[in-house]
């Protein structure tokens, strides 16, 4: 979509109120996309978003600065991190901007929200929660429903549980191949569970509801990591691997 057609009627989107699916669906609702990328930064643009700045963030993912009103509103990016993270950051804080219960937590108009923020969990948090943790997961909610709609994602659902529908998922939305890979697992019928390791200590392990139990813990050191079988760092799909496993029947590799 070239730059500057994007037209969006923010307060048709308002009536929408606090529900960050409901936000996003909204939006969906004026764009009429049949499939992705979705331009964020466009969209950002179109809701009174006047300026989105690339700039080295120290130990912050991304930031909205606004008055209280949320008349205007500026988003600054991690310059360092990758073009789809910053994607995702734009989604984020733009889901902050927009909506109303969100209240930045510092005593300034200013959200600003680190990559462990940015990572937490999209699914309905718990009711003890904070109120940071819980917009934070909120404003992520927000996030995948606008750039990955379900829509968008089911065509990639199709049979069994893939990894190389991940990456073609990630590459149709321009959506990194962790929130791909998160969003492939949450909306697939076949319940799937995926372990996110760094160095060979997981560090997550996102699962379908239905899928009955994953050894692995965080912070527990994986005991046989998958090898990674060229310089995509992925290990061997269609097998049960330590990176995707799923329930249901056996299948041959
Ligand atoms: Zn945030």
């Amino acid at each position: 979509m070239p730059l500057g057609v994007v037209k969006l009627d923010r307060m048709a989107i308002e009536e929408a109120g606090p529900n960050p699916e409901r936000i996003a669906a909204s939006i969906h609702a004026q764009l009429a996309l049949l499939s992705g990328p979705v331009p964020i930064h466009q969209v950002a643009e179109a809701l009174d978003i006047v300026e989105i700045r690339q700039a080295p963030l120290k130990g912050l993912e991304g930031a909205l600065v606004s008055a209280a009103e949320r008349d205007i509103g500026l988003i600054v990016v991690n310059s360092a991190s990758s073009s789809q993270r910053q994607r995702f950051s734009v989604a984020h804080e733009l889901g902050h901007f927009l909506n109303p219960w969100h209240k930045p937590v510092e005593p300034s108009e200013r959200f600003a929200c680190r990559p462990e923020d940015l990572r937490k969990s999209w699914g309905k948090p718990p009711p003890e929660v904070s109120h940071h943790l819980f917009q934070e997961g909120d404003a992520n909610r927000f996030a995948i429903e606008l750039l990955a709609p379900q829509k968008f994602v089911r065509p990639f659902l199709r049979g069994i549980p893939d990894l190389t529908s991940v990456l073609r998922l990630s590459k149709t939305l321009d959506l990194s191949r962790e929130a791909s890979a998160r969003r492939y697992v949450e909306l697939h019928d076949q319940p799937t569970a995926l372990v996110f390791s760094v160095d060979g200590v997981v560090r997550y392990v996102p699962r379908h509801p239905d899928f009955p139990s994953v050894l692995y813990q965080p912070g527990q050191r994986l005991s046989e990591p998958p090898s990674p079988v060229d310089k995509s760092r992925l290990s061997p799909t269609r097998k049960p691997t330590l990176a995707i496993g799923w329930c249901g029947p056996a299948v041959t590799p």
